[in-house]
């Protein structure tokens, strides 16, 4: 062969590439001609060092929980631990293909099997599907099985309306109107469901009461079982949206308040990562009445082998590809069996702690809204600052100056110049100490550094309706831009 006496020819030391045959022929050569490429492949030319420099310089332009932290209410940016991500990235849970066939996937779906049934156990109720994206994903599959179960009832042409709090999240909303049906809103007292206008509105056209408890104030509904019999006396289903299950993780659950189907998100209570708009993990639950609408596939188990279930005819079919965000679920049954049972109510009693001690001393900066004692997340008020001309948002600029992350501003829209705040379990004392600090120094702060804010980064404030509706996401949209935009300096972080 050609290579045998390629390989007798006086050697080039210098060249790490073994010889190559004398009569090889590039490898273009069997591509079409239409295929090939005309102009030449734009390489950076760049060093390494340059590129290495460019990359970090770029991962401290952004928030990241590993430098600082993130008090997003209602948004519960968790820690996601690690040991997680190195499970999640094992060749025997990354490396699996969709359409393997199921004797060769056992472990995975044993595992699902597992998770599942564990999330029976903490949402109290009779079956759980993992398939779901996200948690508006897991809405309005929670919605599709509303409308399926008053279809078979013969009631879908009458059943058409979703009631909602005023301090519903915006995916509930969203979730109910992509589901078809109409909403009407509830308004609330003190931050909690009013009874009275509960009762006033439900009726034979009310579908279901979408709810969060704790709702998005921070603060349980304690009325929950009375709100339960009003909704399920007018003939309608109650929705539990357990984006906050956190708070109350092995202490109460939506099968114990009377819920008859509900969303997680795991990528919230179960330290799942869901940065960037990636993939989420909105699991369903569902007790008796709505379990045979969930969608297919389930996983059931026959003997001790697993299997992917299709036979459910009542299901509302099939939602989302293979089995769902499987990386996530790996994440979410790692962080689940490591806390163990007591572990995970330890989640929700610290994330509690930490909530009222960060709210009574930032209370003594700005006013809280409703009662004093809340649950994971407490609401604060800038209505204050308006007096001398700031905002609640010149307030979360001048936060990022200090390091830290802005809480979750001007949500729910039923508190005046809202700031939501909410630390999980994870955060220290000390860490919500200097977040405190960082807080009075930004209140306590001149009007005119607080209208100049952000002075410390890179970027200062943008435009960000143009941010929003133009994005610029690569480099190819930032030169086009040129020269209205400018690329960022390369500046070194305060933190
Ligand atoms: C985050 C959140 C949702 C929506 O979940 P996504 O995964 O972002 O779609 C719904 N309700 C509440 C209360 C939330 O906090």
């Amino acid at each position: 062969m050609t290579f045998r006496q390629a390989r007798w020819e006086e050697p080039n030391i210098w060249d790490l590439a073994p010889p190559r045959a004398a009569d090889a022929v590039p490898a273009v050569s069997g591509l079409p001609e239409r295929l090939r490429r005309r102009t030449p492949l734009q390489w950076p030319e760049l060093s390494e060092l340059e590129v290495v420099r460019h990359y970090s310089r770029l991962s401290q332009m952004n928030f990241g929980i590993d430098t600082a932290p993130y008090p997003l209410g209602s948004c519960t940016m968790k820690y996601n631990p690690k040991v997680s991500e190195l499970l999640a990235r094992r060749k025997g849970a990354a490396d699996l293909h969709p359409a393997q066939p199921e004797s060769t996937v056992q472990g995975a779906l044993e595992l699902l099997w597992r998770l599942e049934r564990l999330l029976c156990k903490v949402t109290g109720f009779h079956e759980v599907s993992l398939q779901p994206a996200a948690g508006a994903h897991g809405e309005w599959a929670a919605l599709m099985m509303v409308r399926a179960y008053f279809r078979e009832q013969g009631l879908s042409a009458q059943r058409t309306e979703v009631l909602l709090p005023d301090t519903a999240h915006g995916t509930n909303p969203a979730s109910a109107a992509m589901a078809g049906f109409t909403t009407r809103e509830i308004a609330s007292r003190n931050g909690c469901v009013d009874l009275d206008a509960l009762r006033a509105a439900v009726s034979d056209r009310t579908a279901c009461f979408m709810l969060t408890n704790p709702n998005t104030a921070g603060l349980f509904e304690s009325d929950i079982l009375e709100i339960a019999e009003i909704v399920h006396g007018a003939g309608s289903m109650l929705y539990y949206d357990g984006a906050n299950l956190n708070a109350i993780l092995g202490i109460t659950n939506p099968g114990r308040m009377g819920f008859d189907v509900a969303h997680l998100n795991l990528h919230k209570t179960f330290s799942t990562p869901h940065g960037g708009g990636g993939p989420g993990a909105g699991v369903l639950g569902a007790g008796e009445r709505l379990a045979p609408y969930l969608p297919v596939p389930r996983i059931a188990k026959t003997g001790r082998k697993f299997r992917l279930d299709y036979d459910r005819p009542q299901s509302i079919g099939k939602i989302k590809s293979a089995y769902g965000c499987f990386g996530l679920d790996v994440r979410a049954y790692a962080f689940a069996v490591s806390h163990g049972e007591e572990g995970l109510e330890h989640v929700a009693r610290r994330a509690v702690l930490n909530s009222n001690y960060l709210g009574q001393k930032l209370g003594t900066l700005l006013p809280r809204p409703f009662r004093p004692l809340v649950k994971h997340e407490f609401l604060l008020s800038g209505a204050p600052l308006k007096e001398r001309g700031v905002r609640t948002l010149d307030l979360a600029k001048r936060l990022l100056d200090e390091g830290v992350h802005a809480p979750t501003i001007y949500f729910p829209a039923l508190v005046e110049e809202a700031l939501m705040v909410e630390f999980p379990e994870t955060e220290s004392k000390r860490t919500l100490d200097e977040f405190a600090a960082a807080f009075e120094r930004a209140v306590k702060d001149t009007t005119e550094n607080l209208h100049a804010a952000p002075r410390n980064l890179s970027v200062g404030r943008i435009d960000e309706v143009r941010a929003a509706r133009v994005p610029l996401l690569s480099w190819k949209d930032l030169r086009n831009a040129a020269p209205k935009v400018e690329t960022p300096p390369a500046v070194s972080m305060p933190r």
